[in-house]
Formats: C-alpha cells, sequence, structure tokens
C-alpha cells in the first residue's frame, strides 16, 4: 500500500469526555426518565448508587439536559463538559511584582478570552507567589495559549492548573465530588440535616454527639474522614513524576475559586485541626486571658483594640485559622458564613 493513502486516512478526532448528571434516585424515577430519553434520544441511563448517572451524547445535549432538569426542580449536580469549562493555565516566569491587569491586558490583546488572572500565594503564610493562574475561555478562533511564549515583554512558561488533589465536598449539600456551583441538590446542613446553609443553622453552639447527615451515624459530621461515606484516598497515580509540577500549585492556590471544601487525602479539616492541636495545645481561656493585660478584658473598657488582640493570640493558639482566613477570601457572598462555620465546628 502507498504511504499517500495511509496519510490520507483521517485521523478520528478525539471526543472529549461527556461527564455524567447525577440525578439523585427517587421511587418515581420513571416519570422524569421517560421525558429525558423521549426528548435526547442518544442519551443513556444507569442506576449508581442513590444516583441516576446520564449520560449526554454531545455537550450541548449536556447543556439542554441540565437545563431541563433545572426547570424541572429536580435534584442533580452536573459539572460541565471540558469544551464549556474555562481552560485553566499558570504562567510562571514573571516577577512576582507584575500586576494582573497588565497580564490580563497582554493576553487579551493577543486574542485570549480572558476570564479571570490571580496570582498564586502560599498555603499557610499567604506570601505571594511568581505564578499567576489565568482562566480563558476558549473559543474556535483562540489562539494556543501554550504556544505563548512571552508576556508582558518577558520569556514565560505555561502548566496546566492542577487542583489540591483530595475529595471535594459541596457546601450546599455537603455531599462529594461536586461543587456548590455544579450542584441542584436540597441544601443540607451540615449540623441538623435541615434544608439551611450550615452557616444559617439555629444551632449555634457545638453538638456534642452529632448524627452525620451523610451516614446517619453518631458520634462525627460529614466532613470528618470517620465518616464511612467519606471518599477514600485514591491509590497514588504517577504521583513521582507529577509532585516537582504541583507542590507549588497545589499548596498555593486550590482553594481560590473553590465552591466546596477539598479535603487532602482523606484528612478532613477537623483532623488537620486536630493535629496542630496535638503539636501545640492550645491554653485554656483562663490562662490566654491572664496572659498579657489580665484586667482590661473584664473591665467595662474593652474595647476595638482589645478584642482584636484577643483574636490576635487566639490565631496563635489555633494556627489553622490562617487557613480559615485563606478560605474566607476565597469564598464569595454568603458562603463566607459556610466556610466559616464549617472551621467553627471543626474546632472541637
Ligand atoms: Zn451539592
Ligand atoms: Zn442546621
Ligand atoms: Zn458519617
Amino acid at each position: 500500500m502507498p504511504d499517500s493513502v495511509n496519510a490520507a486516512v483521517p485521523v478520528a478526532p478525539k471526543t472529549p469526555k461527556i461527564p455524567f448528571i447525577h440525578l439523585k434516585f427517587k421511587n418515581n424515577y420513571n416519570l422524569i426518565m421517560q421525558e429525558v430519553t423521549r426528548k435526547w434520544l442518544k442519551s443513556r441511563s444507569k442506576l449508581s448508587g442513590e444516583y441516576l448517572k446520564i449520560l449526554a451524547s454531545t455537550a450541548d445535549e449536556h447543556r439542554e439536559i441540565t437545563a431541563f432538569l433545572t426547570e424541572k426542580n429536580e435534584e442533580f449536580h452536573a459539572i460541565d463538559p471540558i469544551e464549556v469549562r474555562p481552560q485553566k493555565v499558570v504562567i510562571k516566569g514573571l516577577p512576582i511584582s507584575t500586576d494582573i491587569d497588565a497580564i490580563r491586558a497582554d493576553l487579551t490583546e493577543r486574542g485570549f478570552n480572558v476570564l479571570k488572572v490571580a496570582q498564586l500565594t502560599k498555603a499557610k503564610s499567604k506570601f505571594k507567589l511568581p505564578i499567576f493562574m489565568v482562566e480563558l475561555k476558549k473559543l474556535p478562533s483562540s489562539p494556543d495559549i501554550f504556544q505563548l511564549e512571552t508576556c508582558c515583554f518577558l520569556t514565560v512558561k505555561i502548566d496546566s492548573f492542577n487542583r489540591r488533589p483530595g475529595a471535594t465536598q459541596c457546601y450546599n449539600c455537603n455531599l462529594f465530588h461536586h461543587s456548590s456551583s455544579n450542584c441542584h441538590i436540597k441544601t443540607r446542613c451540615l449540623k441538623c440535616g435541615e434544608p439551611h446553609k450550615t452557616g444559617d443553622c439555629p444551632i449555634k453552639s457545638k453538638i456534642e454527639n452529632p448524627t452525620c447527615i451523610n451516614c446517619q451515624q453518631k458520634g462525627h459530621l460529614a466532613n470528618s474522614h470517620r465518616c464511612p461515606k467519606f471518599p477514600k484516598p485514591k491509590p497514588k497515580k504517577g504521583e513521582a513524576s507529577q509532585n516537582r509540577n504541583n507542590k507549588i500549585v497545589n499548596n498555593s492556590n486550590s482553594n481560590i475559586f473553590s465552591t466546596s471544601a477539598t479535603v487532602q487525602k482523606g484528612v478532613s479539616f477537623a483532623n488537620a485541626l486536630k493535629n496542630d492541636k496535638q503539636m501545640a495545645p492550645p491554653p485554656t481561656p483562663k490562662e490566654n486571658r491572664n496572659r498579657n493585660n489580665p484586667k482590661t478584658i473584664e473591665s467595662e473598657n474593652f474595647g476595638f483594640m482589645d478584642a482584636i488582640l484577643e483574636l490576635k493570640k487566639f490565631f496563635t493558639d489555633y494556627p489553622s485559622l490562617l487557613e480559615l482566613g485563606r478560605q474566607l477570601r476565597n469564598a464569595q457572598g454568603n458562603e463566607r458564613v459556610d466556610v466559616f462555620y464549617r472551621h467553627l465546628i471543626s474546632l472541637n
């Protein structure tokens, strides 16, 4: 066979995988599924635990089905197909002081559709890093960002942006593997399971022997790694080769746009905090108070600065609160209250 014939054989374009739509199972599921199947003949569905996993045949179909389920008020979660998802990359090689607006302007001028530019920071210290995360809307006419050689007059390196590994827990329903921005499942409070945000829970104090809303067992909350429903860490795969690149990124940016809690390798925030406490047991409130100005605290003149001082001490005693601060900065609107409560709960 001549070479030219071989060369002419068209290479099938790699079709990107369409993610499943997770529709919450209910006994009368057939009503809604009948409509879905009738409208989207090529879609497929299967039962998987407490969900019906619906597989759309195209990204468009995926969008249509999720719009339909939303309109029907069905409970589901679905992440966007990869081609609709914004492209996230990191730019390395720029000085730490680079203005993110300059990066945005430069990329826009080169024909990129820039959704967001953010400078990455170190997890604990919050020190700025010379790494910039860029979120792009990919259009058919968009140039390939990985071909970008210079930015702001300097040679740069483009890397893909990696999330921190670990299970994602939704702030809205407290189930796993999706974030609240994609969640159409009823809001469930982490503390009491009622349909309100954890931050809006009327229970403001610590629950002594809580019931987990995910497994119904007593003694832990649904964000605890002790929960049997808490996702187990996946076996490590190609970790050695990935590590070097990911480390900084992982440590620094994982929660920047998060609408969920990311819990590392089966370690819940609560547990992470526990470890902190083991390393440096916090003094009792009484000791704490006596350490500095012992009188002013109880006096009527307790002012704003006194409060700040107390909070500062509190932060020293609970170093993990820095993480809370970081998450608060990255959360939006009411989600901040959720983030706050999650942390308070895990402090116990
Ligand atoms: Zn959810
Ligand atoms: Zn509640
Ligand atoms: Zn549980």
